[in-house]
């Protein structure tokens, strides 16, 4: 399998060039250049199947003939070993045709485990095999960062530095990050917001200088191989439901757009989906997208549901060039004219086979706050801000008890106490495995919001370099 830019004009690359690599030199984002297809008698076959058996079968395609069968298999049972739950992502019914898809059994309680697990494994295995070493550096919000220092602990050929913004984190998901005792993770406490280490991270990948001498890698949800990852539940919730005889819908609570595209790379790959629901929060460009055709950058808000407080999602980028045909002049087209004024109107061709396939709806706080509450009322289940967003929006568009609904479910309650405590008086609490984390002892650097001193933090730690 190749790896075409989304903007037409960087070489095509092999899986593991497209791990490594992360974004194209061109600016654009990587997919592949055909997708593989499943026939109906090929899904109806993978009833029963394990959640490593299924994912073998849905990532074989994608990785082609850089790692033999045998050494994926083994990165993948290592992977979904880490899930605190037999089936990895349990499905649970909460009327009579809406499940849940609960993707938050990995190690740090988001949906990102699912992907970043094996992203671990993929990066080890392919800088082992080259002798290489490198330095992830990544910004988080949140859930990225713990997820990804989880994933790469450990690991001889990585360091891993993450920037989260001083004070501006939960405590659970600080600590998930800072008290984990390996010496190739450093958390790095930036005196400033989310956006402030996002764009020091940022202006860290452009200098050619830097990026080479600590021989930077990125694990943000730009890199395919999370979008392929996250395809594998989608049939898995599918089947489960009785694909492919059965159509289903997803509600997906929506950010950066990773989560939903691997939806439609399933439907491309043969699963008959009826609807996908663009879920968010009031940060909406998606939702305003689709009812009025123009793609249009505003402030950020913050909520509730901070993982989907999001500006503008990147992997909006791959669906795009698929509403243009795959014509990624006219998507480079678009993408420079959204960074010269903010906004672009989408071609109405691509906003008419936006529409067929997507749907969209926004809900606010009193909504998303009313959804944990009527949820917990309903069937006893505490859910996360961002899954009770997705639960609103299924409300909203559920055509009736034909049309069956999977709600996915992308953050554990006990990361969201707060809220959660708020809209139904009761306390989630974390899983065993976490239950002792206010007692682990903290390892971070606190500094300024300044360029060298953080470049300074990352060379004098790196083994990349030496
Ligand atoms: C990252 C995240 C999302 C958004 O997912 P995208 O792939 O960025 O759209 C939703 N919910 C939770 C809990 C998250 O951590």
């Amino acid at each position: 399998m190749k790896y075409i830019s989304t903007r037409g004009s960087a070489p095509k690359l092999g899986f593991e060039e497209v791990l490594l690599q992360g974004l194209a030199p061109d600016g654009g984002l990587y997919v592949p250049e055909a997708w593989p297809r499943f026939d109906a008698d090929e899904i109806a076959a993978f009833q029963g199947l394990s959640y490593v058996d299924l994912a073998l079968k849905i990532i074989t395609p994608f990785v082609g003939d850089a790692i033999t069968s045998d050494q994926l298999r083994t990165m993948v049972e290592r992977a979904y070993n880490s899930f605190a739950h037999n089936a990895v992502v349990p499905l649970v019914q909460i009327d009579p045709s809406t499940w849940l898809l609960e993707l938050f059994h990995g190690p740090t309680l988001s949906f990102k485990d699912v992907a970043m697990q094996l992203m671990g494994q993929l990066f080890d295995h392919a800088l082992q095999k080259r002798g290489e070493r490198v330095t992830i550096v990544g910004a988080t919000s949140g859930d990225t960062g713990s997820a990804a220092i989880e994933a790469m602990r450990g690991r001889e050929s990585i360091d891993i530095f993450i920037l989260h913004p001083f004070g501006r984190v939960s405590n659970v998901q600080r600590r998930q990050m800072t008290t984990v005792p390996d010496s190739n993770v450093f958390n790095i406490a930036v005196d400033g917001t989310f956006d402030d280490c996002q764009s020091l991270v940022k202006v860290m990948f452009n200098e050619k200088a830097f990026h080479n001498s600590v021989k930077m890698a990125a694990v943000n949800s730009i890199n395919w191989a999370r979008i392929m990852a996250q395809v594998v539940y989608y049939f898995y919730a599918g089947v489960a439901l009785g694909s492919p005889n059965q159509k289903i819908s997803f509600s997906v609570p929506t950010g950066n757009f990773g989560n939903i595209f691997s939806g439609y790379v399933a439907a491309q790959m043969g699963l008959p989906i009826s609807r996908l629901i663009i879920a968010t929060n009031v940060n909406d460009i998606l939702v305003r997208s689709l009812e009025t055709g123009c793609y249009e950058v505003r402030d950020v808000t913050p909520t509730i549901s901070p993982a989907m407080d999001i500006q503008v999602p990147s992997n909006f980028e791959r669906l795009l060039l698929e509403a243009c045909n795959r014509d990624a002049k006219q998507v480079s087209g678009l993408m420079s004219r959204l960074a010269k004024s903010g906004k672009f109107k989408l071609p109405a061709q691509a906003l008419a086979t936006l529409r067929h396939q997507f749907d969209s709806v926004r809900t606010n706080e009193q909504a998303t706050r009313e959804t944990i509450a009527s949820t917990f009322g309903a069937t006893g289940l505490l859910v996360d801000p961002h899954t009770a967003v997705g639960i609103a929006a299924a409300g909203v568009r559920h055509s009736g008890p034909d049309e069956i609904m999977i709600c996915l479910s992308t953050a554990h309650p006990a990361k969201f106490s707060d809220a959660i405590e708020l809209a139904t008086g009761r306390c989630a609490t974390l899983p065993s495995h976490l239950e002792d984390l206010e007692k682990r002892s903290e390892r971070f650097v606190r500094l300024a919001n300044d360029l060298s001193m953080v470049k300074d933090h990352i060379s004098q730690n790196s083994r990349a370099q030496r």
